[in-house]
């Protein structure tokens, strides 16, 4: 056996690896001990999920941002971008439609805009509640004081993304202006897992400057944080960003990390995201078939979808498009939607249980 299928097969077994080990994992990889890694990351994968992707309809509710990261199109020094706000009112009916279409979880996300804070956010989320309370509330909205999030988690949010983009504060100083730092972001991270929210971290591959070492870092702070959820993708150079003449990070990379997340934590949430579908095609069917279980489709408004540019070239199918072509390209790949909540195992709400169809009832007694 080479030296390389048996740290995959140790992984694999031990749900772990030291350090140097993970190192000399990722930095040795080759085609054919990735598929080994792949098929045992779907073992992993369909214990824990089956062969259901859940879907989570996702909202983008703003693209105004107080922040200067230096990657995302939605800086706030980037004048190029037209800015909007979503109303209350467009948001609901997003929400309805996704309802419509079967999806139970919903995924606000947007710039840090102090338009729409605390309490605008509150209200929003208690009105989503009423009217649909048997799905999730996913919030991605930044860095906020402990006593938001609070606010947020009490109007009935249930889980929060907030990637720590990545764990080196040397690499975090070079993606971010000095007022933003990585011990506050994980400083937040843990008061929303505090609060009680599912959490997602998360970091991107390949951002100019960053090392296969910066990688196992991000995995190192994984492990310590043990989020429910991880989403990670390649960074994609926007034009209107000073980051914008560097590489993509690549699609190879962004697999293998997948999969070696999905065995370092074989019952997370972890996404195929966007940004693996707009760097190739069939992306997202390759994160899956590298041991992502979840989809985001768009349910922004359409005429706001080519607005939220955090990237380039952004993938931005709505929700009509994306449900009947994934079914099918699903099951090209032998896999099938999972609608429901789809919580974290061991996280779904205490008054539902699962029927094990992906629809939640109440229990019987
Ligand atoms: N403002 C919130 C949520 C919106 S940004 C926040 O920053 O958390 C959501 C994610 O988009 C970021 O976490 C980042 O990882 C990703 N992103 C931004 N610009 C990107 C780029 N150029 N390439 C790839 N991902 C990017
Ligand atoms: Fe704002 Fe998030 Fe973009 Fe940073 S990554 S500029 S916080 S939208």
């Amino acid at each position: 056996m080479s030296a390389q299928i048996e740290r995959i097969e140790r992984l694999y077994r031990e749900g772990t690896l030291p350090q140097e080990e993970m190192s000399l994992l990722i930095e040795q990889r080759d085609a054919a001990s990735t598929e080994h890694l792949f098929a045992l990351a779907r073992t992993r994968q369909q214990e824990h999920f089956g062969k259901a992707v859940y879907l989570r309809g996702l909202i983008e509710f703003s693209n105004v941002c107080r922040n200067d990261c230096l990657y995302c199109g939605l800086r706030r020094s980037n004048r190029a971008c037209s800015r909007y706000r979503l109303t209350p009112e467009q948001i609901l009916e997003s929400c309805r439609v996704g309802y419509a279409h079967g999806l139970r979880t919903f995924v606000l996300q947007g710039g840090e805009d102090a338009g729409f804070g605390e309490e605008p956010i509150a209200r929003l989320i208690e009105a989503i509640k009423s009217r649909y309370p048997d799905c999730a509330i996913t919030l991605s909205a930044g860095e906020w004081p402990r006593a938001v999030y609070a606010r947020w988690r009490d109007a009935g949010a249930d889980r929060y993304l907030l990637r720590h983009e990545t764990a080196d504060p040397a690499l975090y100083a070079r993606l971010h202006p000095a007022e933003l730092t990585l011990e506050h972001r994980v400083r937040c991270l843990w008061d929303l897992k505090g609060l009680g929210f599912q959490v997602g971290a998360g970091m991107m591959i390949q951002p100019p400057g960053q090392t296969l070492q910066n990688l196992v870092t991000d995995l190192c702070f994984l492990q310590e944080l043990q989020p429910q959820m991880i989403g990670i993708g390649p960074f994609i150079p926007q034009k209107d960003t000073p980051l914008r003449g560097e590489r993509a990070g690549s699609l190879e990379l962004t697999l293998f990390m997948l999969a070696v997340l999905r065995l370092l934590f074989p019952k997370v949430l972890l996404p195929a995201t966007t940004a693996l579908g707009t760097i190739d095609p069939i992306g997202r069917e390759k994160g899956v078939l590298a041991g992502a279980n979840v989809i985001m489709p768009n349910l922004s408004p359409e005429d706001v979808r080519a607005k939220y540019t955090l990237y380039d070239g952004k993938n931005v199918t709505g929700i009509e498009a994306f449900k009947t072509q994934l079914a099918d390209r699903l099951a090209k790949i032998g896999y099938e939607i999972g609608m429901g909540r789809g919580d974290a195992p061991g996280y779904a709400p205490k008054f539902m249980q699962d029927d094990g169809k992906g629809q939640r009832t109440p229990p019987e007694s």
